[in-house]
């Protein structure tokens, strides 16, 4: 089947979109077919600097820019990624993988984050602090100037959109370096800002060697907050870097989801949220459920029922209608999940379900999977699989849930099923994580803090807070 890719791959900076012209190339595949979709131009050493100038005019104009135009702004992009959601969506699922009915709903969600941003731009609201004689001190939240932004591709519209919402609405500038591997999302995405009217140098977007890049933006003076998403070795490398400036950063790194499952959930209802849950996006979400931590007198049933529903789905290109999970974005993905799963049950885990490759063809495909009884010592149990594979335990009493929930140090998101209501307060409590979800697998809204604690980051994307991580406070005292 022909792959609808349809879009022009370049640079944006300085409000210009800049082609190959001789720069080296990455080369954007269909991870369907492993077959090419277009060439990447990347940036040289010069582009990142004239970038870097662009957007400290930018930051300049943009943070005189009245909250009502910054706000308007952000409301037509909305807008005008509503009204190409289709040919957009296309796109991810062409260079990503995803199933077009979920990179659709990426659009639609990444929409609602721009109006709630155009909100949010509004109410950046100060304190006036009355002093005796008439004296007062105004306490002031100012942008805190340009952004350099890096994010993955799992959700390539998501992500982007993620990055740039709040910093525009702070009042400040951005460069977001989106993956090279999914380019043609990111492009859409900024074409989106330019046609709304966002003036040239605000918004840079830039592709290149990740770790040039980074080294560059981060070392520069003008670069005053980084904003990363992605795994946790990059996150904590990127943040020893921007320590030599002392910017402000916000980063939203990896996890491995705990689900905890008591015996007096509703089994068939939380059975297939959860499976629906855990391949959404063949795995490859940070909040992925990734643990299955089940009480032991259901445990047998739930590990029954999660392999029956899972061999049930229908693996495929995501363009095809009838898939329910397409493949994984890229080749190292397979290679990693596989690895993984040959450890574990080289380690004693029960394969249940998948547990292999696709039919053939040049796809990075990876069969829905499940593994019961998996060793704590596995290496999935330990590190993020960023993959479409359930791991199973059983537990015995609550404590030993929270234990378990709170034995990596990941804390991002966890998953609680229960139906009673002191029970539910204390997982609530107790979890480490910066998002707990009860009776539920919807952990993002454009008005919640979404982010983490521990070794998954600091910093919250989304709702107040993600504006606020874009703000300096300045107190000025009046006599
Ligand atoms: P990776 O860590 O090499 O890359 C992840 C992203 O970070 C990519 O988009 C890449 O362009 C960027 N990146 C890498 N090195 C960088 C650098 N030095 N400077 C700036 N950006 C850099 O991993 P990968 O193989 O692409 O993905 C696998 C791992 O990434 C998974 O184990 C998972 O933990 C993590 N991941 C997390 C998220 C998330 O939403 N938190 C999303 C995607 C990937």
């Amino acid at each position: 089947m022909a792959t609808p890719y349809d879009t022009t791959l370049g640079l944006y900076i300085g409000g210009r979109w800049i082609s190959g012209e001789g720069r080296d190339t990455h080369v954007v595949l269909n991870p369907a077919t492993g077959a090419p979709l277009a060439e990447l131009p990347l940036a040289t050493a010069a582009d990142l600097d004239e970038a870097l100038a662009a957007t400290e005019r930018g930051f300049a104009a943009w943070r005189a820019t009245a909250p009502e135009v910054r706000a308007a702004i952000l409301q037509k992009t909305a807008v005008l990624l509503r009204e190409r959601m289709d040919r957009i969506a296309r796109i991810a699922t062409a260079e990503q993988g995803k199933i077009l009915a979920e990179a659709k709903g990426e659009v639609a969600f990444a929409a609602a984050l721009l109006d709630f941003h155009a909100g949010e731009a509004l109410r950046i609201y100060g304190r006036v602090l009355p002093r005796s004689g008439g004296a007062r001190s105004l306490v002031l939240h100012q942008p805190v100037g340009p952004v350099a932004a890096f994010c993955a591709w799992n959700f390539p519209v998501m992500n982007v959109v993620r990055k740039i919402a709040p910093a525009l609405a702070a009042g400040c500038s951005i460069i977001i370096k989106p993956s090279e591997e999914t380019a043609g999302s990111a492009v859409e995405v900024l074409r989106c800002f330019q046609d709304a009217g966002l003036p040239g140098d605000v918004a840079q977007c830039v592709f290149g060697v990740p770790d040039m890049v980074s080294r560059q933006l981060l070392a520069s003076p003008a670069t005053r907050k980084l904003s990363f998403t992605g795994s946790v070795p990059v996150g904590k490398h990127l943040m020893k870097l921007a320590a030599d400036t002392m910017m402000k950063t916000t980063m939203e790194l990896g996890g491995h989801g705990p689900v905890l499952v008591f015996d007096d959930c509703d089994l068939d209802k939380t059975l297939d949220l959860l499976v629906a849950h855990k391949f959404r996006n063949a795995g490859q979400v940070c909040i992925a459920p990734t643990r299955f931590h089940v009480q032991e007198g259901i445990y047998d049933a739930f590990a029954a029922g999660f392999a029956t529903r899972t061999q049930a789905l229908a693996m495929g290109d995501g363009m095809d209608a009838g898939s329910q999970m397409g493949p994984m974005a890229n080749p190292r993905r397979p290679e990693a999940i596989a690895a993984m799963v040959d450890d574990a049950v080289g380690a004693g885990a029960r394969l249940l379900a998948g547990g292999a490759g696709g039919d053939g063809g040049n796809g990075f495909f990876y069969r829905p999977t499940v593994l019961a009884d998996v060793p704590l010592t596995a290496r999935a149990m330990n590190d993020e699989p960023f993959g479409p594979v359930a791991l199973l335990r059983p537990f015995a009493t609550l404590d030993d849930a929270i234990e378990q929930a709170n034995r990596l140090p990941y804390g991002l998101a966890a998953y609680c099923f229960t139906e009673n209501g002191r029970r539910q307060n204390l997982l609530g409590d107790a979890i480490d994580a910066g998002m707990v979800a009860i009776n539920s697998v919807r952990l993002s809204y454009p008005d919640s803090p979404f982010g983490g604690m521990k070794d998954s980051g600091h910093g919250s994307e989304d709702g107040p807070e993600g504006v606020q991580a874009h703000l300096v406070t300045k107190t000025v005292h009046m006599s």
